[in-house]
Parts: structure tokens; C-alpha cells; sequence
């Protein structure tokens, strides 16, 4: 069985589609999807699918960018959604600075101070739950990488969408956390930084996601991706790695289930 870690199917790009698309994962084998929450709306759209979908589970947060809709009653609002038991994580938090660093009106997203913010709320909410965090990291690798290891002794988790350097993956791996990767691993060159991370680093601290509706992996690239896609992820992992892909398949999944506490 394979697990689709990070999946939006709550987007209107699925609208009226779930069924159809759960089917065909299940198809080629991945039976277990997380959906992951971006604001409070998002959150709850996670834990319907979750009560109607046998398959699918869900993880509750604040996405960087929402970051100016935090409040208290938010967060109580979201410790309060997390009482279901298939709230299986706290996420997808964290910062994102592409958008600070290019915009030029950027006052439509949050500040680095607002992000951070909401980022170690949503931490600290974490650690109430006693959940694990799914952790979004765009351009702000250093800063994450600062506030992680300040919480490092009370937190578990993965940076999803893995997108930085050898460095950071060393980082993230020494304060216990996996790594999850994207179909976007299918787009890098021969010889690229993210394929020798993928040949360094243990399966057992990796994970596999689809992030759909977006960065379907090659040969799908620019289509809609849906979870049946991971297996593309796995598969890219299997031939960097020169192992088999039921091998990835069983220490990716194992890795999901012990972390999540799915089964
Ligand atoms: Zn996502």
C-alpha cells in the first residue's frame, strides 16, 4: 500500500470529482491519503472527507499565507476540529517567503514577523494536541530551520514538498524529522542537489506525497495531479536509489503510518 501524504482534495479543482479520483488511487494501490488543511475553511473541508472517505485522513492548520487569519478564536476553532480521530497532524504550517521576496504590492501577504507568528502558534498547538506537524518551507529554509530547533525536544514531523539544499536535509534529519517528497523530484536534471539528497538520505525517513492538485510528476507534468500519481514519486525514488519500488512503497508507508499513527 502506498500513502499519498499531502493531498488537497478539497480544492475546487476536485469539485464533485472525489469519488472518481479516490477510486482511481485506490486502483493502483494507494489506500491511505492525508488531506491537509491551508486555513480554517480548508481544515474543516479535511475532517467532512475524512468522516465520509474511509481512506482518507486529516491534518488541521494555518498555511503561511493565511497567516493574517489567525486569532485566538481560530485556534480554539482548530484545537476544537482536532478532537476527531482522524486528525491525524497539525499542518500545513510554516513560511513562505517567494512571494515577499518578488511582490511588489506585497502587503497582500503576510509579513516574515505575521508568518512567524502563526507559525509558532500553530506549534504550540501541536505540541497541546500532541500531534505531528506538517512543515511547508519556501525560501525561508534558515529561519524555519531556527524556530524548529527551538522546539526540537517537544516536536515530531516532516518538511513536505522538499526543496532545499544537502544542508538543510542534514538539519531537518539530525532534530528527528522525516522528509517528504513531491512529484516535482521528476522535473530535476541528471546529477541535480535533490537527486543526491534522494540517494543519501534513508528510506525510513522518507515520505511520499502528491501536494495535488498540483506538481503532478512527469509524464502528467502541467495536468491536474490526484493521489493515484504518487506512485510516479515512488517509482523516481525506487530508480535514484537503485532499489525496488516495493521497497519504497513499504518503508515510505511505514514511515507514514508510525508518524501519523495511521494503520
Ligand atoms: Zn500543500
Amino acid at each position: 500500500m502506498f500513502i499519498d501524504t499531502h493531498a488537497h482534495l478539497d480544492f475546487p479543482e476536485f469539485k464533485n470529482e472525489v469519488h472518481q479520483v479516490l477510486g482511481r488511487a485506490i486502483d493502483v494501490g494507494v489506500r491511505r491519503i492525508i488531506n491537509v488543511g491551508v486555513d480554517f475553511d480548508s481544515s474543516k473541508k479535511s475532517v467532512d472527507l475524512a468522516r465520509k472517505y474511509p481512506e482518507v485522513f486529516a491534518s488541521i492548520g494555518i498555511h503561511p499565507h493565511s497567516a493574517n487569519d489567525l486569532d485566538i478564536e481560530t485556534k480554539q476553532r482548530l484545537f476544537t476540529l482536532a478532537s476527531h480521530p482522524k486528525v491525524v497532524a497539525v499542518g500545513e504550517i510554516g513560511l513562505d517567503y517567494y512571494y515577499l521576496k518578488r511582490s511588489s504590492q506585497f502587503s497582500k501577504y503576510p509579513s516574515r514577523e505575521k508568518q512567524i507568528f502563526c507559525l509558532e502558534q500553530m506549534l504550540d498547538l501541536s505540541i497541546e494536541l500532541r500531534k505531528p506537524v506538517i512543515i511547508h518551507s519556501r525560501e525561508a529554509d534558515a529561519d524555519i530551520y531556527a524556530i524548529l530547533k527551538s522546539y526540537q525536544k517537544d516536536i515530531r514531523g516532516v518538511v513536505h514538498c522538499f526543496s532545499g539544499d544537502w544542508d538543510f536535509a542534514k538539519k531537518i534529519l539530525e532534530m528527528g524529522l522525516a522528509i517528504s517528497f513531491t512529484g516535482n523530484i521528476t522535473y530535476a536534471k541528471q546529477g541535480s542537489e535533490i537527486q543526491r539528497i534522494i540517494a543519501e538520505i534513508p528510506l525510513g525517513s522518507m515520505m511520499v506525497e502528491t501536494d495535488c492538485p498540483y506538481l503532478a510528476p512527469e509524464p502528467y507534468r502541467g495536468k491536474r495531479c490526484e493521489p493515484a500519481m504518487v506512485v510516479r514519486v515512488a517509482e523516481e525514488i525506487a530508480r535514484i536509489k537503485n532499489v525496488s519500488l516495493t521497497e519504497v512503497e513499504k518503508q515510505t508507508s511505514k514511515k507514514a503510518m508510525t508518524l501519523f499513527g495511521i494503520s
